[in-house]
């Protein structure tokens, strides 16, 4: 079966359904090219130390957080075991409960890993964004760097937001 990459404009209302909290878990998720900019800033100003914000291949060595917490789509049930691409059956998701959970059935997965579920003693966080806002920021401070596919994004985050598209 051909696997239908999924529109840009699909994950962004997917993910800000969820509120950025991993379905599987609930661990806030990091929308991954926030990090990739606020690394830039923090060198372009002159931060002499390594740091370690941001990897495209999201490598724990060199991004732990995004290791850890970059934000995906999941599938709740798993392409290969004949769940379709239909919003219900699409999640947020961090990058670790995506990788674990691989093809294995919604259910299975969700009975068999002993998953401490995040619960906050003062409610579930309402305005988490992954990071949006710094991506949205940054990427007027580096409009001219930013991928074609960095555009997507900003351009299906603006809309969804309604915050205008000024500068694109
Ligand atoms: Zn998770």
């Amino acid at each position: 079966m051909v696997r239908q990459p999924l529109s840009v404009d699909l994950q962004v209302r997917i993910f800000f359904r969820d509120q950025w909290l991993c379905h599987w878990c609930r661990r806030p998720t990091i929308f991954a090219p926030a990090m990739k900019y606020l690394d830039r800033y923090v060198r372009d100003n002159g931060y002499a130390r390594p740091i370690s914000y941001f990897d495209s291949q999201w490598r724990r060595d060199a991004a732990p957080l995004l290791d850890e917490l970059a934000a995906v789509i999941d599938h709740r049930i798993a392409h290969v075991r004949g769940g379709t691409s239909v919003e219900d059956n699409l999640v947020t998701a961090c990058n670790k409960c995506n990788l674990r959970k691989t093809d294995k059935l919604a259910e299975n997965f969700e009975a068999k890993e002993s998953f401490q579920h995040t619960r906050g003693r003062y409610g579930e966080p309402e305005n988490w964004d992954g990071f949006v806002s710094l991506f949205i920021i940054y990427s007027e401070t580096y409009a001219s760097q930013l991928t074609v596919n960095e555009k997507k994004w900003l351009n299906a985050i603006r809309n969804f937001l309604s915050v205008g598209s000024a500068g694109s």
